[in-house]
């Protein structure tokens, strides 16, 4: 299955199935979810976000698309145009990909923020183990 890809400057109110919608200005991304429900699933752009990447091929999103708070509860990806499959989320493998989740924003900010205090605890650490 393909999705192909649409640069909008804001995205359209009726969106076509097999089409990503893609905003750069406004950081956001979105399409009609790939099982067919028929559900819009946006997935905001950014660095603790989805990762949007124009191949030749096609539109790629990083990480997956997991709709778990759809009905359908579907998970793929979005790589160079082509839908890929997963298998459907466990409990528990949604709530490992919430904590990655939070572990990732948490990581980026304590970089973004040097003197958090998270981030003093840990240079901390390192000077007494180093
Ligand atoms: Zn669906």
């Amino acid at each position: 299955m393909r999705i192909e890809l649409e640069q909008v400057r804001t995205m359209p109110a009726r969106l076509e199935p097999g089409v990503l919608y893609v905003s750069e200005e406004f950081e956001t991304a979105a399409h009609l979810c790939a099982c067919g429900c028929r559900s819009k699933v946006r997935t905001p752009l950014g660095p603790t976000e989805w990762r949007f990447t124009h191949y030749a091929e096609g539109p790629s999103l990083q990480p997956s698309i997991g709709n778990w708070q759809l009905p359908c509860k579907s998970h793929y990806w979005i790589d160079r145009g082509e839908i890929k499959w997963s298998t459907k989320w466990s409990h528990e493998q949604i709530a490992a990909g919430r904590a990655a989740e939070e572990r990732r924003r948490e990581h980026h900010y304590a970089v973004l923020y040097p003197d958090r205090w998270w981030a003093r605890v840990w240079r901390w650490l390192k000077s007494m183990l180093g």
